[in-house]
This record gives C-alpha cells, structure tokens and sequence, in this order.
C-alpha cells in the first residue's frame, strides 16, 4: 500500500453468494475479507467486509493495459505509480443477510454489481441488489462478470446478453459490463479503468460538523493480554462528511443501554479518539469518504463484536436527534424481488414488524399508526439520524426479511 495516497471513495461489492465477490476484492486488495473463522467454515460473508486498494499506473506501458493494484506492472514489470486509493465494502450475498447489504449501502458511494458468468442471470440476490441499490439511489454502478475462465467465449457472449435484458430498464441499464477472472487475475486493468472512471470522488463537506456511521466495532486486544497493554475499543465506518481529529472528544449516539429505575434508557457515550487509521495509515486528521478505524478511550466490552455497528459518532452535542419512535414516508415496491415466487406487496397494517435500515443500523420496529403513504413505528433500538434520512423498509414474506421499500424520515 501507497504511503501517502489516502482512500477517499467506497465501493460496495454486491452480487449473489458465489459470484465471486470475496474473491475479487482480495484480487483488488490482496485482503481476504471473509476474516472471521465462522465466515470461514461456511465460506460465506457474515459481517460487512473492508478492505482498501491503491490504483497504479505503469510508468512505461500506455494506455489503460498498465493499470494494476501492485506498485509492480503486472505486465511489463516496469515501476508504477500511485494515483488514487479506494476501499471496498464485501456485502455478503446469501439470502438471509440482506440487512447486512443495506446497512453497507448507506456507505456505498458506488458499486461493483458481481455477476458470474458460469451461472444463469439473474440469480435471486442479483436481482434483489441491484433492486436494493436502485431504492436507496445508488447510481454509480459497473457490472462486474466474473468467472470468464470457466466459460467458452460463445457462453461468455449469451451470458453477457442474459445481463444486458436484465438490466434494461433499470438503474445499471448503461453500466459497463467488463468480464473478468477473479480468480486468474485476467482483466483487472479494465475493472480498475472503469471503477475510476464510474466512481470517481464525490463532493463532500470537510467544514460540517462531522458525522460518521459506524459499520463494524472491535476488541483488538489478545485474550489474555496484560491490563497494562490493554488497547481502548476501536470502532469502523466512514466519515459521511466533516472532519475527525486525533485527540478530539467525540460523541457516539444512540449509546448504550441502562437501566435506571426499572426503565431502559439509551445514554450517549462520550470518549476521546486516541488514534486513527485510514487505508494503511496512521491520520492525524479523518477525512470524508474511504473507510476508517478510530480507537477510542472506551472500555473494550463496550465495542467487542460489532455492538456499536450502527451507531453514529460526531463532535459532542453536535449529533442528529436520535429516535425511539419515528415517522417516515412510505413508497412501497409493488412485488417482493429476490424469491423464485414474486408475492405482491400489501400496504403496512397497524402492529406489524418492520425491519428498517438508517445509515448502517439496522433495526426492528411496530408500526403503530399509518396515513397515507406515511408510518409511524416504535423502534425495539432507537437510531440517530438527521431528518430526511433514507430508510430501506423490510417486512418478513415467507419467515425471512424482504425488502419492500424505501422511505425518509419525517419527524
Ligand atoms: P462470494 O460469495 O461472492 O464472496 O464468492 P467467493 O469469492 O467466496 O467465491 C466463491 C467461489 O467461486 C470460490 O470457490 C472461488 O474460488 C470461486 N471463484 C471466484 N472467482 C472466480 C473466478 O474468477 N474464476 C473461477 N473459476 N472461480 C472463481
Ligand atoms: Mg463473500
């Protein structure tokens, strides 16, 4: 990894289990993201992966052929150089997980769409990512057909046909489509080009009051490490707009639980930043855009195991209100995408569970009121968001959560 090259966009990696998704951001990253030993066994992404790439360019070969993520020309050999970081956000693709893709999107300044080309398309959560990247307006797309070593050239050509009819009509329907072996490293260059060239940085706001969605939360500490090393909890996200300095004291909302006098209450937490890391690097000051990691002065209990994924961190009392009890609009889908049946989608009814994504919380609800195109629901865990902040809306069709639509919040 470049020293002084920063990441400063995500790029969410979609696409049904197997595709290859895992695979290619290691290609991409040289990080296997599916760190977790349960992730392991099952050979699927559990948790919300990240990993970062720096994109060289050939000092010697030209055109796009000498683009590669190795400060090395994979073709020639010759010296590269750096010019732009990324990091990727592995959404994992099995079915149940869904919750977990949403809650990444809200990171997702773009996507790679991964399609393998030795399947039929679309696959059932081929169709419901790119559904689910079309609700919460995720525009910057490159498709991404994986596995071409495995097919014949005519069978590439019909798959490549099979992608463009599915995506007609659709967000990705000017996508590029680059074919590609995660695998065998074939066609990186190409993927590299049209990820820069889709996805290029977008505009933040460094001068706002800094808001950042924590993903992923963390114990770093070895078991059993003396007290004197212990290292404070350390939590992970991206910076959605203004800064984060080393030192500063900084707010995490909702909080955490206690309970005082027989009733729960959410309680902000406040800490100090201690250090923090983005792409390979220590920072002395966060920017927006890239994921990043800050430790904190937190109790490492308070972080282990993701239990502060979804929370928000910002200057103290400059966060967004958080809600136990929200309304938002409501536009629903008219069917269910993803199941080989496609069941209609009933309006919201008074005292049904609803699962909802905000930012990259997840969380499940009852509704308790309804008007026109509008909902109220009582949250089991309240979010901090700002008003006007997108809401992906899932209801459970057939035992499991499906997304039906989307929503903001109202008040
Ligand atoms: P994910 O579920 O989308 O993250 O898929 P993985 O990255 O875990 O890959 C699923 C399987 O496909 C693994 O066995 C990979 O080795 C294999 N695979 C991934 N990319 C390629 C590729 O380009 N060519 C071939 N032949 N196999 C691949
Ligand atoms: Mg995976």
């Amino acid at each position: 990894m470049s020293e002084d090259i920063i990441p400063n966009t995500n790029i969410g990696v979609v696409g049904h289990v197997d595709h290859g998704k895992t695979t290619l951001v290691n290609t991409l990253t040289g990080v296997w993201t599916d760190r977790h030993s349960e992730e392991m066994k099952r050979g699927i992404s559990i948790r919300l992966g990240y990993a970062d790439a720096v994109f060289y360019r050939c000092r010697k070969c030209r055109g796009p052929e000498g683009l590669t993520t190795t400060p090395e020309c994979t073709r020639c050999e010759s010296e590269t150089e750096p010019f732009r970081a990324v990091s990727f956000v592995d959404a994992p693709g099995h079915e149940t997980l869904m919750a977990t893709m949403l809650s990444g999107s809200a990171l997702m300044d773009g996507a790679m769409l991964v399609i393998s080309a030795a399947d039929r398309c679309p696959q059932p959560q081929t169709k419901e990512h790119l559904m689910a990247l079309e609700l919460v307006g995720i525009k910057k797309i490159v498709i991404v057909q994986n596995k071409i070593d495995v097919v014949s050239h005519k069978e590439a050509i019909r798959n490549y046909e099979e992608i463009k009819a599915f995506v007609k009509g659709t967000i990705a329907e000017n996508a590029p489509i680059i074919p590609v072996s995660a695998q065998k490293n074939i066609n990186i260059w190409a993927l590299i080009q049209a990820l820069d060239e889709i996805i290029p940085e977008p505009s933040r706001h460094p001068e706002a009051d800094p808001v950042m969605l924590i993903a992923r939360s963390f114990d770093v500490n070895r078991p059993g490490c003396s007290w004197k090393d212990v290292k404070g909890g350390v939590v992970g996200g991206s910076l959605i707009r203004g800064l984060v300095e080393d030192g500063a004291e900084v707010e995490i909302r909702p909080g955490i639980q206690n309970l005082i006098e027989n009733k729960t209450k959410w309680e902000p937490i406040i800490t100090k930043v201690t250090e923090i890391h983005k792409g390979q690097k220590k920072v002395h000051v966060a920017t927006p855009g890239g994921l990043l990691a800050i430790g904190t002065k937190l109790d490492p209990a308070i972080t282990k195991s993701d239990m502060l994924a979804g929370q928000v961190l910002g200057h103290v009392g400059k966060l967004p209100p958080v809600w136990e009890k929200m309304w938002f609009s409501v536009k629903l889908m008219e069917r269910v995408v993803g199941s080989n049946s496609e069941v209609t989608i009933e309006p919201l009814k008074q005292r049904e569970p609803l699962m909802l994504s905000v930012g990259t919380a997840v969380t499940v609800g009852v509704v308790s009121n309804t008007r026109k195109d509008a909902a109220e629901v009582i949250l089991k865990r309240p979010v901090c968001a700002s008003i006007g902040s997108p809401i992906a809306i899932s209801r459970q069709v057939g035992g499991r959560w499906r997304l039906i639509g989307m929503g903001t919040l109202i008040e």
